[in-house]
């Protein structure tokens, strides 16, 4: 398998602030076909605001994982072997 070394750049973002403004998309959306606007700071929506509401973001997301507890593997030896 033939292969060589490449130069693979760093990016480095500093953790920063920065003021973003909300647009107004105008667009049919994809679900009833009903051109729609809708205002957002992120990318073009999608669906209008019947199909698609806005909500809250949800905090049942943002639930830690279960902290696994490590439990202690005991084997029982009651196999017998002599056999
Ligand atoms: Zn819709």
């Amino acid at each position: 398998m033939p292969s060589k070394i490449i130069q693979v750049k760093e990016y480095t973002v500093r953790a920063h602030k920065r003021e973003i403004h909300t647009r107004v998309f105008n667009f049919v959306c994809k679900q009833c076909d009903e051109p729609t606007k809708r205002e957002t700071f992120g990318p073009r929506p999608l669906y209008c605001e019947k199909c698609r509401p806005p909500q809250a973001p949800k905090k049942s997301s943002v639930v830690p994982l279960r902290k696994r507890k490590p439990r202690a593997t005991t084997y029982k030896s009651d196999v017998d072997l002599a056999n």
